[in-house]
């Protein structure tokens, strides 16, 4: 192997392990959202609130967030005057979870149990016999005022046992829980904790407790909260070779974490002074539960940030703005699993470590046109990334993203894409570590690069 080769290989697997940490700071949206902002922070991101009245300026680079769960980070071109386009990057914050019920508390045989909801469409089984515990948001009474914090218990305190084999000898053949009464964790037992039903309080004494002393909180601070459940397991490298990325919510962090990488290492060149767009990576909430709410894809949220960028120009700049502009929609696809490679429609199996994937559906599942994957193709050569070619076989079901959703509300040049793994919606998943260094290569140059590409494009 040359040496040239082995110091690729070197930024691949540097590149691997710093997302991995991401992944880790990142049990809940809320918490990716606060990941996101320190790194934005540090490279001279400014935030904004959507409740004021903003003076952006040219060559300077801001962020906004709505709920705590979305965030949109963006960088303005010297160049940049209202009217101008913008290159912009969408992926999501959220991936499938168990979340805790309002009145969570319950006493079973013995058991303090914690009541969950299931979010979006997880793997449900394979979230038994798994060392859980709780990461989310909390709102805290301190004095008169409320204040809101994130919340992370770093112990396993919750778990999902399985049925034992001998007494569930068909478990192997076919395994899926009853969702309400099979899926329920275990926190306590009521030997060591109070045997108390949870009484007064909504949830298991044995949660409130995990929460507050890892907040320093009493429980009478305790307003309301809003938690997610994950594995405590960190994320690892993993594979013989060192090549695959084993970590929970790959769907959607790869994304959101190269499309912020890519943002901010594309301002680090100094193409920004001389860039006529504005730069945008849009992380949004509740993909995973099909995007309609106040923070999600669905809502008002992008068109009123490109409505308040283009002010100032003509009357008409925001419309003239988005023919001018483009959406890479970035999430997830699958590759294509040895065991199971009838899954997969045959000119079509994408392979780990053969680079991102341009996503078609004749059905408009996913928002790819022969112009906007050519717009990819061209500046995925300029990025020396190989990309691939993913459509489902038509007697297999389609998943969708954000790309339809916001190509159709602002009318917009959209690409759906994403890089390969496989166990998607398992509450551990798998990738390969070339993902990383290949999208964060090939977001960057995308942002550096498409105002340009998109004038050597002669469509009429
Ligand atoms: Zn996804």
């Amino acid at each position: 192997m040359s040496d040239f080769l082995l110091g690729e290989q070197r930024n691949m697997l540097t590149a691997a392990k710093q997302f991995i940490e991401f992944v880790n700071k990142g049990p809940s949206p809320f918490h990716v959202v606060d990941e996101c902002k320190n790194l934005l922070r540090a490279q001279g991101f400014k935030e904004l609130r959507e409740r004021d009245s903003w003076k952006v300026e040219k060559n300077q680079k801001y962020f906004v967030t709505r709920n705590q769960s979305t965030i949109i980070a963006f960088a303005v071109g010297g160049e940049f005057k209202p009217g101008n386009g913008f290159t912009m990057l969408g992926a999501h914050t959220d991936s499938p979870c168990l979340k805790v019920k309002p009145k969570s508390g319950k006493i079973r045989h013995g058991y303090h149990q914690v009541g969950v909801q299931l979010y979006g469409g997880g793997i449900w089984n394979t979230w038994f016999d798994r060392d859980l515990t709780v990461a989310g948001r909390v709102l805290v009474k301190e004095g008169d005022k409320v204040r809101h914090r994130l919340v992370n218990v770093k112990r396993p305190i919750l778990r999902i046992p399985h049925l034992a084999i001998h007494l569930n000898r068909k478990v192997n053949d076919h395994f899926g829980p009853n969702l309400e009464s099979e899926l329920l964790p275990i926190i306590a037992s009521t030997v060591e904790s109070a045997s108390s039903a949870p009484g007064s309080s909504k949830h298991s004494p044995a949660l409130l407790d995990a929460i507050c002393s890892d907040m320093g909180v009493e429980k009478s601070q305790l307003l309301d909260f809003e938690l997610c459940l994950a594995d405590t397991q960190p994320a690892s490298i993993g594979g013989a070779l060192e090549e695959f990325i084993f970590a929970p919510r790959l769907d959607n962090l790869v994304n959101a974490y190269c499309g912020l990488l890519g943002l901010i290492e594309s301002c680090a060149v100094d193409s920004l002074n001389s860039d006529p767009n504005i730069r945008m990576a849009l992380l949004f909430d509740n993909e995973e539960v099909g995007s309609t709410s106040a923070q999600g894809a669905q809502s008002s949220l992008t068109e009123w940030i490109l409505r308040r960028l283009s002010t100032g120009g003509s009357r008409t700049a925001y419309e003239e703005a988005i023919p001018k502009s483009f959406l890479v929609s970035a999430d997830q696809v699958h590759a294509c699993h040895p065991n199971y490679a009838d899954k997969h429609e045959d000119n079509h199996k994408v392979g780990l470590h053969k680079g991102p994937a341009i996503k078609f559906n004749a059905n408009q599942r996913y928002a790819t046109t022969a112009i906007s994957a050519s717009i990819l193709r061209v500046i995925a050569e300029k990025a020396s990334v190989p990309i691939q070619d993913i459509v489902v076989k038509n007697d297999s079901p389609c998943g969708s993203t954000i790309g339809p959703i916001i190509s159709a509300k602002l009318g917009l040049r959209t690409v759906d894409m994403g890089s390969p793994q496989l166990s998607m919606h398992s509450i551990r998943e798998m990738c390969c570590t070339s993902s990383i260094s290949q999208s964060i290569a090939l977001f960057k140059t995308y942002y550096n690069t498409f105002p340009a590409v998109d004038e050597s494009f002669i469509v009429e």
